[in-house]
């Protein structure tokens, strides 16, 4: 299940991939199985999307999964190393600052006004009862930290951040058992392959209830107790990984289980990004994920935030991103219907153009229909294929709902010119000669140098011709 990609497209993949998921179970939580499926029964790529919002939260708002998850990657961001003190403080100020929601047993701890290092333990010993999913749905940014350090510290790392809220230490176990798989991920291998070695490190006492749930024939409804606690919801999230082809399948796999869909799509989400990477994240999805972290300041955090802090976590260097002012250039029409420009001319634009961006941003834009689908200007992009068949798919559903579509990137030239002429081949029939020459005639900015997207539209263009074409 897994294919040659830069490590860095893993990274970014599991902590958007967990947010995404978050903030795509979020409306469906304690709904019964199915409704995501029988609401969205084929991908919803027009300008309404699965990312549907309800109740308190906006479409494409992640929930307390992912603001606690902020908490611990800003904590060991800004100390570089495990504090449990200082995050545990951060915990703390995030729960007295009224977030739209927190579990039980997180609020009861955080509440309870004692020390960190017994406030859990303390919760655990008075009522037996602490083994919820709360510290689970939080720990992908903590499992991207300590990837890199090794079985035994990024399984230890796991306890300790689990065990802050969380006084049942088979919750610190699933922590760490995740914290494995997504180690085994980001390093290009198979997590569904580390489960025995995961399982061999966990305390003795443990092994055998997490080695059920993680069985190969383990299916959710052998399920003993509600996908609230932690053993379903790390088993049906590996359960969907285990029977998803693809971030997408994973992820509509894990929210039609129903019950606590935030959390089980967040968990789930966060392995089958690091699994598929960056690029395998619809960009309908990725494109609209935000929140705010209450009592962390007014920051909206968004997609570029998310995919920066994942580079920093594991070892990148934190920079924020300025493109800075270039001179405009578009919108032009080149083909019916379909705008060009380069950065600023897209970001000038008017509001109601549906704006496919391939290029990264800095500010983001405006404008309400905005998809973003990051194409690197060079030979190297992993899942090529993949993202521009996703972003042909979303344009053909805007625009048979009537969007004026405007594609850009930082110059206008060869990643633009990538899109319009994949549209040509697969929308027209065009041969990629025929392709390119369209659109050179009306797109003078046209850039061929990356002889990957030449080749890219070869594929596409016999698998257009495989399959009868698409007109
Ligand atoms: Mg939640």
């Amino acid at each position: 299940m897994t294919t040659p990609m830069h490590r860095s497209h893993r990274v970014a993949g599991a902590l958007v991939g967990s947010a995404v998921g978050d903030a795509l179970g979020a409306p469906f939580e304690f709904g019964p199985p199915g409704r995501f499926s029988a609401r969205f029964p084929s991908p919803a790529r027009g300008a309404r999307t699965e990312m549907c919002g309800s109740g308190p939260w906006e479409p494409g708002e992640f929930t307390d999964d992912t603001q606690m998850a902020l908490l611990v990657a800003s904590s060991l961001a800004d100390l570089g190393n495990l504090d449990e003190a200082d995050l545990f403080d951060r915990f703390r100020a995030w729960a007295a600052a009224d977030p739209k929601d927190v579990g039980i047993q997180t609020r009861t701890v955080l509440d309870s006004n004692r020390p960190w290092d017994v406030a859990a333990t303390e919760h655990f010993h008075r009522t037996g009862r602490a083994a919820g999913n709360g510290s689970l749905m939080r720990t992908t940014p903590a499992a991207i930290r300590f990837s890199r350090d090794g079985r035994e510290a990024t399984m230890d790392a796991a306890r300790r951040i689990s065990a802050l809220t969380h006084g049942d230490p088979s919750t610190g176990e699933g922590c760490a058992i995740f914290h494995e798989l997504m180690r085994a991920a980001l390093d290009g291998g198979d997590p569904l392959a580390a489960i025995p070695s995961a399982l061999e490190a966990v305390a003795d006492e443990h092994q055998e209830r997490w080695a059920t749930v993680l069985a190969p024939d383990w299916t959710p409804d052998r399920a003993t107790e509600s996908n609230g606690a932690v053993w379903p919801t790390l088993g049906q999230a590996v359960w969907a990984l285990r029977n998803g082809r693809d971030f997408a399948e994973a992820l509509r796999l894990a929210i039609d289980l129903g019950g606590d869909t935030d959390t089980v799509a967040c968990v789930a989400g966060g392995l089958a990004g690091a699994v598929f990477g960056m690029g395998a994240i619809p960009s309908r999805w990725a494109s609209v994920v935000h929140g705010r972290v209450p009592g962390h300041g007014d920051k909206v955090w968004r997609l570029a935030d998310l995919q920066q802090l994942a580079a920093t976590l594991d070892g990148g260097v934190q920079q924020n991103y300025d493109p800075g002012v270039i001179p405009r250039i578009g919108p032009t029409e080149v083909l019916p219907g379909i705008w060009a420009g380069n950065l600023d001319g897209a970001r000038y634009s008017d509001g109601d153009f549906a704006v496919i961006s391939l290029c990264r941003l800095g500010e983001p834009f405006p404008h309400p229909v905005h998809r973003m689908a990051y194409i690197a200007d060079n030979d190297h992009n992993a899942d090529l294929d993949v993202m521009l068949a996703d972003v042909l798919d979303d344009m053909k559903a805007l625009q048979a709902e009537g969007h004026r579509l405007l594609v850009h990137c930082h110059g206008g030239a060869s990643r633009t010119g990538l899109v319009l002429r994949g549209w040509l081949v697969r929308e027209k029939g065009m041969s990629v000669e025929e392709a390119t020459a369209h659109v050179a005639e009306r797109w003078p900015h046209l850039g061929l140098w990356n002889d990957s997207f030449t080749t890219a539209l070869q594929r596409l263009s016999a698998r257009s011709h495989d399959d009868g074409g698409s007109q």
